[in-house]
């Protein structure tokens, strides 16, 4: 044996390992199964990917040594907005948009740099001792994947849990789409609050309303008190005229309206602003709510000012037309610093808009009760301090989910509307075949000379308004009924098709899988994506099967630098765990990364911690060295034997209670303080034989191969094998 290990067999010791079949579910009857949460194809793993390989390594090991048929199932993530996001980005440098393209090349493209760069992550997960089955590699757009989550969505549909509308949405219009409210950041900015006098039209006076967002007045459709406010009372039912134009609105009585805020009087914009929209939509006899929105909307999607503002300022940005309009009424000498919430874009930071727009949306409350009534009963249980109660508190509040995206990178709906006798109304963007971008209504794309072929094969993006009630279908074929059929370009938010993983995956795979492993054993993800993404699964998991998707939820926490702070590029301490594998091997980094760890709670990891435990790697090899050479004759030492069993015993404990943390922190001491420091010494003075030390030594190897298999399996290797396919890795887990 080498005096010192070496770190860097570790590569051909995985592919031993993966010949060996060992990855592979057995035909045990018991059943292990973990799914991982897929990370983005092509993106390099960063720290926390390395903490759920390890956490989930750990515990598919010791479960395959304890015989049973152990599932552990890869996949890796489209990320349709983060994906489109850095593709952009891309595009920008070459001055290019995704303007440039039909959505069918646009897509090809991405899939193309997407496949250029996937393999990244597959590979590292490997470097990490990942021991997944990579036979059962599942991508979040494979066909399969793909039908099965339209499939989905027309069972949604067929059961009334799907309806079109138009609602307010969260849209980005940097990034071009709508976000659901948990992709919504929220920071507190100090804005201006402007004060504008709306005059009476019976000559009486002026009402002043305050407001930060000056430039959607000309969207204003009422100003609204509370009936309570003494101040306005008689002037409720009165008319005033919109400043800037001529158009006259009415002074309306709504006990939402906060009396302490501003001068108690607020405009009231419901196309750009949700409170707004809610005084407008309870207000039936006055406003009929989609007709209201549709004319008054005066911010697009492109985040520019509509013609409904006006020609003075149609297409002005909503910053240069605010200054405008705080230039033109003088408001400058009246506004006030106010500090308020707003919300930021996830990806790329920007503001927020408000934005009204047909969408699909998903009726969450019969989803989220079964998920409810599962954690009251037991079924699923929650691992990690206090996120159940977040949990619940985020099933209990949900809103309806917007499901649709307006990006390419990502499943395309299976809808089409039948646009027929509405070309009036629906408008594309299309590329025609010479390359140039069109935009408009259909009847005037039809004047100008494009059939309905040309427009769908270079289609960019469909609006078909609600108010139209253009007639749709879902379906992932094009209809074969009578009709001009336009297939919706809105694509699936991504957790939408995550949300069905444990499912997906598990029954477009192999025969049988799926009455097998689900519901899966652990679902093992960072705490950070609760909501998203393991609501999101229990929710259509249960809608799907009528049972939990996973038995026991265990959530890591973010691992902070050594000093405790947050990883960020912008702070430059991002670390790489692909050098960190290189520099101490995966082993001393799975081990520094679990160590101690608690779920629920984030984890600082510093590079001494990890120096630590590629010592106690080199400990591991040095303990195995000695007794290699060592030679003596001695019976049996009743407390040494007594000794190890307590380990064998708590270890496992530890394990089958998920306490992967505590389990590595009692390892650690038990090897170094107690087998090394006291019974190698006692073994020196003659008080203990060479087979006894080397059955506890194997006792050892096996119980801390999950937590560093490459290290281990080097030693069984040494002294322990019989033969070359005799691996620790397929080794019966220690017994009592
Ligand atoms: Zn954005």
């Amino acid at each position: 044996m080498d005096k010192a290990y070496n770190h860097t067999t570790e590569s051909e010791l995985y592919k031993r390992w993966e010949n060996s079949g060992a990855f592979t579910p057995n035909d045990s009857k018991k059943a292990f199964s973990i799914i991982m949460p897929p990370p983005n194809a092509n993106d390099p793993l960063h720290v926390g990917h390395a903490m759920f390989i390890a956490i989930e390594d750990i515990l598919v090991r010791f479960h395959r040594m304890k015989g049973e048929s152990v599932e552990w199932l890869p996949g890796t993530d489209h990320a349709g907005i983060e994906t489109q996001f850095v593709y952009e980005k891309k595009l920008a440098k070459d001055n290019k948009s995704r303007f440039d393209f039909d959505r069918e090349t646009l897509y090809k493209n991405i899939w193309d740099y997407v496949e250029m760069n996937s393999g990244v992550a597959m590979t590292q997960m490997k470097r990490l001792g990942a021991s997944a089955d990579w036979g059962r590699y599942k991508f979040t757009l494979d066909p399969a994947v793909v039908s099965f989550v339209c499939e989905t969505f027309q069972k949604l549909h067929n059961d009334k849990l799907v309806y079109r509308a138009e609602k307010l949405v969260n849209y980005c219009p940097h990034c071009g789409t709508a976000y659901s409210e948990l992709e919504v950041d929220h920071e507190e900015r100090t804005d201006k609050l402007y004060h504008i006098d709306y005059p009476l039209t019976d000559g009486t006076g002026v009402i002043t309303v305050a407001t930060t967002r000056p430039e959607t007045l000309f969207g204003d459709v009422a100003v609204a008190v509370n009936p309570t406010d003494k101040r306005y009372t008689a002037l409720i039912g009165k008319k005033v005229k919109l400043p800037l134009t001529n158009r006259e609105i009415e002074i309306i009585a709504d006990e939402g309206v906060d009396t302490a805020f501003g001068t108690g009087a607020v405009k009231i914009t419901p196309a750009h602003d949700p409170f707004d929209w809610s005084v407008v939509e309870k207000n039936k006899e006055k406003f009929d709510l989609l007709e209201t929105v549709n004319k008054h909307t005066v911010i697009g999607i492109n985040g520019k000012m509509t013609a409904n503002a006006g020609k003075d300022y149609e297409n002005l940005s909503v910053f240069k037309a605010r200054e405008k309009v705080v230039a033109e009424l003088d408001l400058e000498k009246n506004a006030k610093p106010h500090i308020h919430n707003v919300g930021i874009c996830y990806r790329c930071k920007r503001v927020i808009e408000p934005l009204p727009l047909p969408q699909f949306f998903v009726s969450v409350a019969p989803l989220t009760k079964p998920v409810l009534e599962a954690l009251d009963k037991k079924d699923v249980v929650i691992h990690g301090t206090g996120r159940e109660a977040i949990l619940r508190t985020w099933l209990t509040n949900l809103r309806d989910w917007n499901v649709s995206r307006q990006i390419v990178w990502g499943i395309r709906m299976p809808v089409w509307h039948n646009v027929e006798g509405h070309e009036t109304e629906v408008s594309v963007n299309f590329i025609d075949a010479k390359g140039k971008q069109h935009k408009g209504l259909l009847r005037d794309l039809y004047a100008e000379g494009f059939d309905l072929e040309a427009i769908a094969t270079g289609l960019q993006q469909i609006i078909v308004p609600i108010v139209s009630n253009v007639p749709f279908v879902v379906q992932t074929e094009k209809p074969s009924e009578e009709g001009t059929w336009i297939q919706e370009t809105d694509t699936f938010d991504t957790w939408f098709s995550s949300g069905q993983w444990p499912v997906v995956t598990l029954k477009t795979g192999n025969a049988g899988d799926f009455e097998k492993f689900y519901p899966t054993s652990v679902m093992e993800t960072a705490y950070e994506i609760l909501p998203f993404w393991v609501m999101r699964m229990l929710m259509l998991g249960m809608y799907l099967t009528g049972n939990v998707p996973f038995k026991d939820v265990y959530l890591h926490g973010l691992v902070r630098d050594g000093q405790g702070r947050k990883m960020s590029k912008s702070v430059g301490n991002v670390v790489n765990p692909i050098d960190l594998v290189e520099k101490y091997g995966a082993d001393a980094l799975r081990m520094a990364l679990v160590m101690g760890s608690t779920p629920g709670q984030d984890k600082s990891v510093g590079e001494p911690t990890i120096k630590g435990m590629r010592n106690l790697s080199n400990k591991i090899w040095n303990a195995t060295r000695f007794l290699k050479e060592f030679s003596g004759e001695q019976p049996e030492n009743a407390e040494l034997k007594t000794w190890t069993l307590k380990v064998v015993r708590q270890t496992t404990e530890h394990l089958d209670k998920l306490r992967v943390g505590q389990a590595s922190e009692y390892l650690y001491g038990e090897f170094w303080h107690g087998y090394c420091d006291k019974w190698i010494e006692e073994a020196k003075k003659g008080s203990v034989g060479t087979s006894q030390m080397e059955e506890v030594l194997l006792v050892f190897l096996k119980l801390l191969h999950p937590f560093m298999p490459f290290v281990t399996e080097r030693c069984y290797q040494e002294i322990f094998s019989q033969k070359e396919s005799d691996l620790l890795i397929t080794a019966a887990w220690p017994t009592v």
